[in-house]
């Protein structure tokens, strides 16, 4: 029996349930106060899981959610950057495989004088957190108080740190329940638990970078494209400057999956090389979050802040104020095992989601909240679809310290690659029509599409909403 039925609580849980579950708006006042009772503890767990699957099942209306992201604001401390001596932006990503892009890119934008408050999460299921990347580092240490987040700001102007269990404690518990219930992927429930903690931490400008594929939570592009406009509009209603760019995720992000190994791809972006997907869509960010904190760049001002060291500077100064020893040697897998090609050809597919569930299995990410990860577990892709492939020629090199765990890893990449006897330019025919395919979708979709530049002339950015 829960509390509510013995107490003075305005609301019995039931109904509120049953209103969402029936297809019915909730109110404002029912709302608020179910947020707060379930971070309080009145509303149980088992209660919580019925209406996240309602919300996943029914939707809710932009009231409901803005209304919903209120009060899961409202469930703890808000901050400030106020004080600070440049303008703020931030940068989501909504979760992928081979996403490193935070690590180039905080230390990037601040190079152009605009502080970068960046709070980040741990990996869950198959994608990566950025935390647990940079936890590769040895020495570097994720948790900060407010007070030390504030000087590294004006000191350096980039940290990348645990969000302080003060800010909306409502989306630590909710988040830990959808995931064990099925109901992550409902788009009012994603897009205000993002939404809730950036609001609450005050940053002035936010660019959201909304994945799409099979290692995105979202699987399609319409389904992409209204998460990411629910997201600017709340974002916007919260006068913070928000912008969305929603990103290609059926392939892994550049060409490496797991936590030493994505600092490794990270640095060499900061020195000015690394795979041409993570440097472009570094870069597209980076023009982005400039824009909106007011600090406009142009792309090739960004590109030299790479190239010329820049970036780099701000990288080093970051992570040794987090206690991240810069010149240690990164961790190395005990073992290593490859996956070959077994015919020459091209290899035609590589699957994101498969990538990020053997990455897992490696070690890199966890299957429990609790499990500790390894720091040099991951999966290494030495070509990306379209490629040319010899037979014998190495694929992917999974790397583990428990080599038990190699043969579930494999088990999960089974068929998520394939080499075919085709010529590379017949691929890349496919791929061009594909590509031009999709494009002509957004195109002909109704409403939030706003055209300008990004979208015609950059393959990593399918749409780019304001
Ligand atoms: N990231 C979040 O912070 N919340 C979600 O619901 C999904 C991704």
């Amino acid at each position: 029996m829960t509390e509510q039925s013995t107490s003075t609580e305005p609301f019995d849980a039931v109904d509120v349930i049953r209103a969402k579950r029936d297809k019915e708006a909730l109110s404002d006042a029912q709302i608020d106060w179910l947020v707060d009772a379930y971070t309080r503890g009145v509303v149980a767990d088992e209660q919580m899981s019925a209406m996240t699957m309602a919300i996943l099942l029914n939707g809710m209306s932009r009231a409901e959610i803005s209304r919903w992201t209120s009060a899961m604001i409202a469930s703890g401390e808000r901050m400030s950057f106020a004080g600070l001596s440049r303008p703020t932006a931030d940068k989501h990503s909504t979760g992928g495989v081979g996403d490193k892009i935070t690590l180039p890119l905080a230390p990037l934008v601040a190079a152009f004088d605009v502080a970068v408050p960046q709070l980040s999460g741990r990996g869950l299921g198959h994608t990566g957190g950025t935390l647990d990347k940079l936890e590769a580092i040895p020495g570097w240490r994720a948790s900060l108080t407010n007070d030390e987040m504030m000087s590294q700001l004006e000191s350096v102007g980039a940290v990348i740190c645990a969000a302080g269990t003060g800010l909306a404690p409502a989306d630590r518990k909710l988040y830990a329940l959808r995931d064990v219930t099925a109901t992550v992927e409902a788009i009012p429930l994603i897009a205000s638990s993002i939404m809730s903690k950036k609001i609450a931490e005050g940053t002035g400008a936010l660019v959201l970078d909304v994945k799409v594929g099979s290692g995105a939570f979202m699987k399609t592009l319409d389904s992409a494209r209204e998460l990411a406009r629910t997201m600017v509009d709340l974002g916007t209603d919260a006068g913070v400057r928000t912008v969305a760019l929603v990103t290609d995720m059926s392939v892994p992000l550049g060409l490496t999956a797991g936590n030493a190994l994505e600092v490794r791809e990270s640095l060499e972006v900061l020195a000015g090389g690394g795979p041409s997907d993570v440097v472009d869509l570094t870069v597209a960010l980076a023009v982005e979050m400039l824009a909106a904190a007011g600090r406009p760049a142009s792309e090739a001002d960004v590109r030299e802040a790479l190239a010329g060291g820049r970036a780099m500077d701000k990288w080093r100064a970051m992570i040794a104020a987090q206690g991240g020893d810069v010149d240690a040697p990164l961790p190395v897998a005990k073992e290593t095992e490859i996956l070959v090609a077994p015919r020459s050809g091209v290899l035609t597919s590589l699957d994101a989601y498969a990538v990020g569930v053997a990455a897992r299995r490696l070690g890199a990410g966890r299957a429990r909240k609790e499990d500790a990860v390894q720091a040099a577990a991951g999966v290494e892709i030495h070509v990306k679809p379209g490629d040319d492939v010899a037979a014998g020629q190495p694929v992917l090199t999974l790397h583990t310290d428990t080599p038990e765990r190699f043969a579930r890893a494999r088990e999960a990449l089974d068929g998520a690659w394939a080499v075919e006897h085709e010529s590379a330019g017949a691929v890349l025919r496919d791929i061009l029509t594909g590509a031009a395919g999709a494009l002509a979708s957004i195109d002909g979709g109704s409403g939030a599409m706003a055209g300008a530049g990004l979208v015609a002339d950059d393959s990593v950015v399918l749409d780019r909403i304001v």
